[in-house]
């Protein structure tokens, strides 16, 4: 998906705005004003995963007017081997489609919502709901409409809770009928509605199509939902919680206790987010990037934490307290590079291209391509690559008649991401210093030309004290100074 950049959304705004009659204008000018100053907050399952939970994310709400618009995801695990409400749906809808009776199953969903209700002594009852829901799943056990039952009755739980007015997401967040979302539609759908409303729970994870089937975003979707609805009522700010204090540094099984970063800019985080660090979906990005609203992530279990902001890349960092050289660190096992060599290579006009037209047509995409005068070397995807192994290694003889071609596997991919590092001299020195000291051989490095990042390549078994050794060169001993 194509990020739009801040610039070209707000003229948007503004070309929708003088596209309008005056009548329109007025209206439009007084949706803007009604939705300013609100924030959309999202809570993930474990925020909902039982009534204490439950508790503490209306402490939250109600501790800010501004939070006006909630997205519930569906009761998460409450210890680790827990299983999530969607989970069960999802098995509740497989026995219903081999016919098989899932009574049993339907019935610690329905234990769960009702001990929930229950416990936090509120007057509703989602008996009704229940039946037809099974109903349903007996008559068309169709997965999207299963899962998505885990957040329409969770939002119908927390809104009840709430005192706050309940809107169906299959009534405002729309789907073409291949399943692809309609943003325009649903924002103006989502605008319709909420503007005559004070508040509102909108279930996360799904919404309907022009069909009228529902139909769910991938998993961890609600994440999606939360900032589709941010976009459309042109949030303040969207804020996702969920059960850490935002985005770590490094992989905390690999660095004890890493720092938390306290602002990441959406590119930073794309970056990291490719090499595996992940606390959010990966979709809820633009429809908040484009429209300007940050993000911020908090936990539900330590709100007086700050958590992370995520902001545009323009944002005004003078007032940040932190000041590493670098953001974050993520790594990423399961890469092998492909090293060629032959004389005089560099003066062969088309080599580069016919090696990767070979990788091109058995469908492989390459990571990264450095190359010496004679020689060059294609990190790719380890377990792609294994499918199509042998075949590739004799197309490339075949195309570019190499004095030497092997594959060596088992490299890991480490990146190291940093909007600083632009203005900062010796980042790369620092890099191979801490690589030295640890007798850690680096085999690939490559910086884009944004100098947001730093990407090596070591041996797989090297990548957890690579990781280490950056974090102390970076973050530990920048805080000594
Ligand atoms: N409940 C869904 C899932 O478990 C969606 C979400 O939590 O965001 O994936």
């Amino acid at each position: 998906m194509a990020y739009l950049s801040i610039d070209f959304a707000e003229k948007m705004e503004y070309n929708s705005y003088c596209d309008k009659k005056l009548p329109e204008r007025a209206i439009y000018i007084k949706e803007w004003y009604f939705f300013m100053g609100n924030k959309v907050v999202k809570f993930g399952g474990s925020s909902l995963a039982d009534a204490n939970q439950f508790r503490k994310v209306a402490e939250i709400i109600k501790s800010d007017e501004k939070r006006k618009f909630v997205v519930p995801s569906a009761p998460g695990k409450r210890f680790s081997e827990d299983v999530k409400i969607t989970d069960m749906l999802y098995r509740c809808c497989e026995l219903a489609g081999s016919g098989v009776d899932f009574s049993e199953d339907f019935q610690i969903i329905k234990d769960r919502y009702n001990g929930i209700i229950s416990e936090l002594g509120i007057d509703m009852s989602l008996e009704e709901e229940f039946e037809t829901i099974a109903k349903e799943l007996k008559a068309r056990p169709a997965k999207d409409f299963a899962a998505s039952r885990g957040e329409y009755l969770n939002g119908k739980v927390l809104a009840s809770y709430l005192g706050f007015n309940f809107v169906d997401a299959g009534d405002v967040i729309i789907f073409d009928t291949k399943g692809m979302l309609l943003l325009d539609d649903t924002v103006k759908a989502v605008r319709k509605t909420l503007k005559n409303l004070d508040n509102a729970v909108i279930p996360g994870f799904y919404g309907r199509t022009t069909e009228g089937y529902i139909k769910t975003f991938s998993r961890g979707g609600s994440d999606v939902t939360g900032s589709i609805i941010a976009n459309a009522v042109r949030a303040e700010i969207y804020e996702n919680w969920t059960d850490v204090s935002g985005f770590l540094v490094a992989d905390p099984r690999i660095v004890d206790n890493p720092d938390v970063i306290e602002v990441i800019t959406y590119r930073e985080l794309r970056e990291l987010a490719y090499m595996g660090a992940s606390v959010l979906h990966e979709d809820a990005i633009f429809p908040v990037r484009s429209a300007g609203i940050p993000i911020n992530i908090r936990n539900t279990n330590r709100p007086e934490d700050a958590g992370t902001m995520i902001v545009s890349d323009d944002f005004d960092f003078s007032r940040e307290s932190l000041n590493h050289t670098i953001t974050g660190i993520a790594g990423r096992k399961g890469f092998s590079t492909i090293n060629i060599e032959k004389a005089m290579m560099n003066s062969e006009t088309g080599f580069g291209m016919k090696v990767l037209k070979v990788l091109y047509e058995n469908g492989i995409s390459f990571e990264h391509m450095p190359s010496g005068i004679d020689t060059m070397s294609i990190t790719v995807d380890s377990a792609k690559l294994n499918t199509v192994r042998d075949k590739v290694i004799a197309e490339i003889r075949k195309e570019v008649t190499p004095d030497h071609i092997e594959i060596e596997d088992g490299i890991a991919l480490l990146a190291i991401v940093g909007r600083r590092m632009k203005n900062t001299r010796g980042t790369v020195a620092r890099i191979f210093a801490s690589m030295a000291h640890a007798r850690i051989n680096v085999k690939m490095i490559d910086q884009g030309s944004s100098e947001l990042n730093v990407i090596i390549g070591v041996s797989e078994h090297d990548l957890a004290e690579a990781i280490r050794r950056i974090y102390d060169m970076f973050i530990n001993s920048e805080k000594m100074r």
